[in-house]
């Protein structure tokens, strides 16, 4: 029996949970975030924020949103797809 395979990151057309079938929702989960903020103190003591800064320093994972099925293997994909 031959066993068709999905190219990793590469699946054709939408992204489908093999699980659950779900094609609309899905959790991007990323660990170790740095996330920086700049903030300036202004003459009256308060503080205004300058800028924001997020950096992704471990893995980022793809879940599915119904039945949280791992689909990291389609992340790639999802990057390419954001618009
Ligand atoms: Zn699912």
């Amino acid at each position: 029996m031959k066993k068709v395979q999905v190219p990793a990151g590469r699946p054709l057309g939408r992204i489908v949970c093999p699980h659950c079938g779900n094609d609309r929702e899905f959790v991007e989960v990323a660990r170790n975030v740095i996330v920086t903020t700049t903030y300036i103190q202004n003459d009256d003591g308060s503080f205004t924020p300058e800028h924001g800064d997020s950096d992704v320093h471990g893995n980022v994972g793809l879940f599915c949103g119904r039945c949280d099925a791992d689909l990291t293997t389609f992340y790639n994909h999802l990057m390419e797809m954001i618009f």
